[in-house]
């Protein structure tokens, strides 16, 4: 009887987790509000906020045993989350390589944690899988990719480009006893995830031939081609070579074609990083740049970036799906009844995750809902501000700009009349953070601090970018006077 009452005076507190209808109704229209609110003031709350206390306010109203008020927890986010450091939900945010947060897609998130479908085994949620696998064969039609690829909806590009390094790490055969004598082709401009993707894989002690760029900070082939050859000559094993189809600090595309041929020439695996760029391939100013990327073997795309997804969508395909399957399959006896099919593939069988978000319905909503030709558009539309700004700031004064962009990337920095440019420079990009009206990034390409604009939010539009011109005059002006 004691084992009934106490079951019964705990289900009176842990009922409290199923809210009822009016309950629902009331929390929902408040988060409704309070985004609404945000998505009517993102014309002008700040891009960037510097802070160094940020979200301070969180940990003085710690997590407790009682309820909190709605009102009052909002208040908390807003104050302490969704207002310090950078906004990458504003069309002002222009650095680093810009996110987005499609409003559909949230929506799609609502309804899959909602229903809590279990996306990563077929057996689990047939529909899920299928509804992934649909978005992943699209893609794989999107960069010409054949039938017989494999892929995965990924976190992000750092997970999808370690799946896709692993795939060419087993399918080259070696053992761990080779692995020293392994070498991966990439440059000095690949992505750091690349670079940790590599240590995670146990390559670690590969040897990491960086293969010389041109002037446009793109792969060499030619330098590649004699790299393996020279490494074949000493008794090394070239095992893969990583190119960008789009680098993060510059905007690169490397030759895909010629890489493709010469890793194909010498069975080596070929894994292109396109997490920035791949989906440019929607349009047909991106199309031409990134010719040849259909000829790898693997390849990383970023949904969070080229389709603008909010964060935690990424994406890799495989041309063959065997070896991914190889490499990421699973068993376990608890899971005997999720048997594996032969329809579609599940996630789990091609990633390492098992239980995950079910990232399909935030990509499937949106494209189906506003189909594809304002996808299209807004590429295309990025492509060119990115080449508006690049013929722009070459009439102003005092900035020297970097190579015409290969896809929505400028690099430039300002040449003062006096002292040091990198200082300037330096001055300039915190100049920038401090005015918070749009945020620019910079970096260091052959040892210069080097200023960045990435357009890559569906937000940025042209009176962005007329804007970002004025603040880059206004702010080198102001610090001309006392340099
Ligand atoms: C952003 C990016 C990555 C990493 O992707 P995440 O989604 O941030 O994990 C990898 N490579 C390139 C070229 C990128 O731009």
């Amino acid at each position: 009887m004691s084992l009934i009452s106490d079951i019964k005076k705990y289900e009176t507190v842990s009922r409290r987790l199923e809210p009822g209808a009016a309950d629902r109704r009331a929390s929902r229209e408040k988060v409704v509000a309070y985004t609404e609110d945000f998505l009517e003031r993102i014309g002008e709350i700040p891009t960037f906020v510097g802070s160094h206390d940020g979200g301070i306010g969180l940990l003085t109203d710690p997590i407790g045993e009682e309820p909190a008020n709605l009102d009052a927890l909002l208040e908390l986010v807003r104050h302490n989350v969704d207002r310090p450091g950078l906004n990458p939900a504003s069309g002002g945010h222009l650095g680093y390589i810009p996110g987005g947060g499609l409003y559909h897609s949230a929506l799609g998130d609502y309804m899959a944690a909602i229903a809590n479908r279990f996306a990563g085994v077929n057996f689990g949620s047939p529909g899920a899988v299928r509804m992934e696998n649909m978005l992943l064969d699209w893609m794989r039609d999107v960069v010409g990719y054949p039938a017989g690829t494999a892929g995965n909806l990924t976190s992000g590009g750092s997970i999808a480009n370690l799946i896709g390094i692993v795939a060419a790490r087993d399918e080259s055969g070696i053992r761990a006893a080779d692995f020293a004598r392994s070498v991966i082709y990439l440059t000095e401009q690949a992505h750091h995830s690349v670079d940790k993707a590599i240590r995670i894989a146990g390559l670690g002690e590969a040897v990491l031939r960086y293969v010389a760029t041109d002037d446009r900070h793109r792969m060499s082939a030619e330098h590649l081609e004699q790299s393996i050859l020279a490494d074949k000559e000493t008794g090394l094993i070239p095992l893969m070579v990583i190119s960008a189809a789009g680098t993060t600090d510059a905007g690169a595309v490397d030759p895909l074609a010629a890489i493709g041929d010469i890793a194909a020439h010498h069975g080596i695996w070929h894994h292109v990083d396109g997490a920035y760029g791949a989906f440019f391939a929607l349009c047909d100013e991106g199309k031409d740049v990134l010719t040849g990327m259909d000829k790898s073997d693997s390849l990383v795309m970023d949904p969070h970036k080229g389709l603008f997804l909010p964060y935690g969508t990424g994406a890799v395909l495989v041309k063959n799906r065997s070896r991914l399957l190889e490499s990421f399959h699973y068993q376990a006896n608890y899971m005997q009844d999720a048997i594996r099919d032969e329809g579609s593939p599940s996630p789990a069988d091609l990633s390492p995750e098992l239980t995950k978000h079910f990232r399909g319905l935030r990509l499937w909503l949106p494209l189906k809902l506003h189909g594809l030709a304002p996808f299209r558009a807004a590429l295309s539309e990025k492509i060119l501000l990115a080449r508006y700004f690049h013929a722009r700031l070459q009439e102003m004064e005092g900035f020297e700009v970097g190579p015409f962009p290969d896809l929505s990337l400028v690099t430039y920095r300002y040449i003062p009349r006096r002292g040091d440019p990198d200082a300037f420079n330096e001055r300039l990009i915190a100049e920038i953070h401090k005015d918070g009206r749009v945020f620019l990034s910079s970096t260091m390409l052959r040892g210069r601090f080097t200023l960045r604009l990435a357009v890559l939010s569906f937000r940025t539009h042209l009176d962005t970018i007329d804007l970002t011109l004025e603040i880059l005059k206004e702010k080198a002006k102001m610090i001309e006077k006392s340099f």
